[in-house]
């Protein structure tokens, strides 16, 4: 490994570290390694996105506008871990996995619930069909997509666990969503289990404390415990306004920073790292963490249309965070399990499982992370 001693923090980064710290003395050192190369400052940093006016219909930065094309490789990462960056994880495992779900739905829309019967005719899978179709003359809690028992017994196989950023508010740019009250019994069922709820903050909750607030109180009011972590629907993110306001909201990490148009990472990390504001040529440590979202299941399908090549891509990912001893954090949307014109998408999910749990990776929740690197930034 290369070392540039004068680089490093006294001691700090050295093998046999005691992470006693706490976040900012470590982070402030790392930054200071990452500043020696100004490309990989702006990266980290986002900078381009501080000045660039252009955005797409849902006001998001996309990989599309970036002068940064290599965004499948988590430069800066490497940078780090060449000029002594260490990381360790629970049970001897070289990498860990954030998996995290997107719950945008609840009750399928209507063009969910045709596009699903068509599905089951043509694999003539009546009973399905039947489930897909007239589960509302039953009850809410027989909606296909009412369905996080059956994730959570997946992940178990696996000994992973994950997180479910739940939606709090009743306005969206397409229709409404669900009531977060009716699902008070699953949200307790799911932290009870030991996996975690997180907000899933509204489509126009990224720019605004007040309703960011709002929807934190609401679904806190549900669970009757306070949350830590936070993504944004539609990934609408502003650098660094939102990581400001949710710092002020108290909300403790953040795991929205992935592009919508492509898998990968936005900002060259594949670790967990404190974000800083460089607005007016000063470097300002957020108290808050990013956990940075790497695959996202739209995303990725949106991207490569063949299984075959979805999955492929997704082993490179899995493998390039590996070798990097990283966080490879994923989003799979709720809905996309037990969706029959989707078929697919679970399908990977699994595969996804397996291939990492062969790895021994650490699948666990965001707040798990946060935790194991709170101590480590
Ligand atoms: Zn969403």
């Amino acid at each position: 490994m290369r070392m540039q001693k004068d680089l490093l923090p006294k001691g700090i980064l050295h093998e046999g570290l005691k992470y006693e710290k706490g976040m900012g003395v470590i982070m402030d050192q790392l930054y200071d390694i990452i500043r020696q190369n100004q490309e990989l400052w702006d990266l980290y940093t986002r900078k381009e996105e501080y000045t660039s006016q252009r955005r797409d219909r849902y006001d998001c930065f996309r990989y599309a506008y970036s002068t940064h094309q290599e965004v499948r490789k988590p430069l800066v990462s490497r940078y780090l871990l060449d000029h002594g960056y260490k990381i360790e994880y629970p049970n001897n495992s070289s990498f860990a996995v954030c998996l995290t779900h997107d719950v945008d739905e609840i009750y399928p829309p209507p063009i969910h619930s045709l596009l699903s019967s068509i599905s089951c005719i043509r694999n003539l899978d009546f009973d399905r069909f039947k489930n897909q179709l007239f589960w509302k003359f039953r009850d809410k809690v027989k909606s296909p997509y009412w369905n996080f028992n059956e994730i959570m017994e997946l992940e178990e196989k696996y000994g992973a666990k994950s997180t479910f950023f739940f939606i709090a508010t009743n306005v969206d740019i397409r229709r409404f969503r669900y009531n977060i009250e009716d699902l008070k019994s699953e949200l307790g069922s799911i932290v009870d289990k030991g996996w975690e709820v997180g907000l899933h903050g509204g489509y126009y909750a990224f720019n605004n404390l007040g309703e960011i607030l709002r929807e934190k109180d609401r679904l806190e009011k549900v669970l009757g415990r306070k949350v830590t972590g936070y993504r944004n629907h539609y990934l609408r993110f502003k650098v660094p306004d939102s990581w400001k306001l949710l710092a002020q909201a108290e909300f403790k990490y953040d795991t929205t920073l992935g592009y919508q148009d492509t898998v990968g990472f936005r900002n060259g990390m594949c670790h967990p790292f404190r974000p800083v504001d460089i607005s007016n040529d000063e470097v300002v440590p957020l108290d808050i963490m990013e956990i940075p979202l790497i695959l996202m299941d739209g995303t990725l399908f949106n991207s490569f249309k063949n299984f075959n090549d979805a999955w492929e891509i997704t082993k490179i990912l899995i493998d390039t965070v590996e070798s990097s001893k990283g966080v490879l954090t994923i989003n799979w949307h709720s809905n996309n399990f037990n969706c029959p014109f989707k078929e697919e998408w679970s399908k990977l999910y699994k595969m996804i499982l397996e291939y990492c749990y062969a790895k021994n990776a650490w699948m666990t929740t965001g707040d798990a992370i946060y935790h194991h690197y709170i101590g480590r930034l």
